[in-house]
This record gives C-alpha cells, structure tokens and sequence, in this order.
C-alpha cells in the first residue's frame, strides 16, 4: 500500500507519456538549447540604409493576404552582424542588398500553413521554419540604384527555376545568382538549394523557434 501524500512511481508510471506529451505542447520544438547571444534585433539598426521590401506586411504574397502587422524586419543579432559585412562587400562592389523577410514568428507560419499546407512552399510549424528561429533571410542583390538584378525568377515564385541547382538560365542570371552566393558565403550564409533567395545562417540548428 502506498503512503498518501507520497508518489508511487507505479501509479504514475501509466500516465508518463501522457505527461510528457502535456510538456511539449508548451514549447513549439522540444529538446532545444538556447545560446546566449539570442536576441532579436532590427536588421536597420545595424545597417540604416539596407533596402526592403517586405511583402508579407501587405497582401501582395503568395498567400494573398497581410501576415505581418509591420514591416520592421528583425533577425538575430549575430544573423545581422553577418548580413552588414555581406552590405558591405555588395558595396564595395558597387551593388547593395534587398531583403525581403528575416524573423517570422511561429505564430505566422501556422496561418501560413492553414492557407497553404504544401511542403513544398511552406515550412511545416510542426518542424517550424528557419526564419522561426531568427536564423535565415531571404534577399537579393540590387545596383547602386537599387534596381533588382535579373534572376531568373522573382522571389518567393514557386516554379522550378526558382531552385539554387536550376542551371538552364542565361549566362548573366547564373552569374548573379553565383555571386549573390559567394557574397552570403563569404559571410557565413548557406543558400537553399530549392529557392536562390533563402540563406540560412550556419550554425541555425542551435537557435530555438521564437514567438516574439
Ligand atoms: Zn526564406
């Protein structure tokens, strides 16, 4: 006979699993660990004169519909650091970056998803997307006007040639996406083999999903 007010572990024992399901659906992921240098900032405080256009704040995206509630773009802040040196070589080769989305809460990728359940264009908020955890963005690269190289495709088209491995361009589209790559490369970014406008920052694994 167990002594009440105790815990016999074979009382409790069945219910383990129900326990353990109640625990994750607290956190969005389970078994994630949170480096320190984990907070959001905005991509304009380090670099003020960076370009965007943030689709996602108006209905003209994919889905047809406003998901953002402002068009203030934030990552993490080594995520950003790493952005302003890759402005810098644009820069200095006489072209700057436009990006399009950084940080998207989790919040955001579940309606995404209810509107468009499709692995293919929409990360799954059960595994949750790179943007979630503040660790990809998607960009291009601009002259010093600020016009759009060619690329083939615009961003966030989802077709084929849209893919970073799609090589039956032109000449000068594979040549701006190769070097839109070796400039975010350089600073520390691997592209999306499916979509030549997404980078994730290496190391993202490490970062938890947000909601902030
Ligand atoms: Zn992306």
């Amino acid at each position: 006979m167990s002594n009440p007010g105790s815990i016999d572990f074979h009382e409790i024992a069945p219910m383990l699993p129900l326990i353990f399901l109640a625990m994750l659906s607290t956190s969005p992921l389970p078994f994630e660990t949170e480096p320190a240098d984990t907070v959001l900032v905005r991509l304009h405080e380090l670099i003020p004169e960076l370009l965007t256009d943030v689709r996602y704040a108006t209905a003209d995206n994919f889905t047809g519909q406003v998901l953002y509630a402002s068009d203030t773009l934030r990552a993490r802040r080594f995520v950003v650091e790493q952005l302003a040196r890759a402005q810098e070589e644009a820069r200095r080769r006489g072209l700057q970056l436009k990006v399009f989305d950084a940080y998207r809460p989790w919040s955001v990728q579940k309606l995404m998803w209810s509107i468009v359940p499709d692995e293919r264009y929409v990360a799954d908020p059960a595994k949750g997307s790179r943007h979630n955890r503040g660790c990809a963005l998607d960009l291009t690269l601009c002259d010093a006007e600020g016009r759009e190289l060619d690329m083939g495709t615009y961003y966030d088209a989802f077709v084929p040639a849209s893919a970073a491995t799609f090589t039956d361009l032109p000449a000068d589209v594979l040549a701006n996406r190769r070097l839109l790559q070796q400039i975010m490369n350089d600073a520390g970014f691997d592209v999306l083999p499916t979509e030549w406008w997404h980078f994730d920052a290496r190391g993202w694994e490490q970062y938890a999903i947000l909601e902030e």
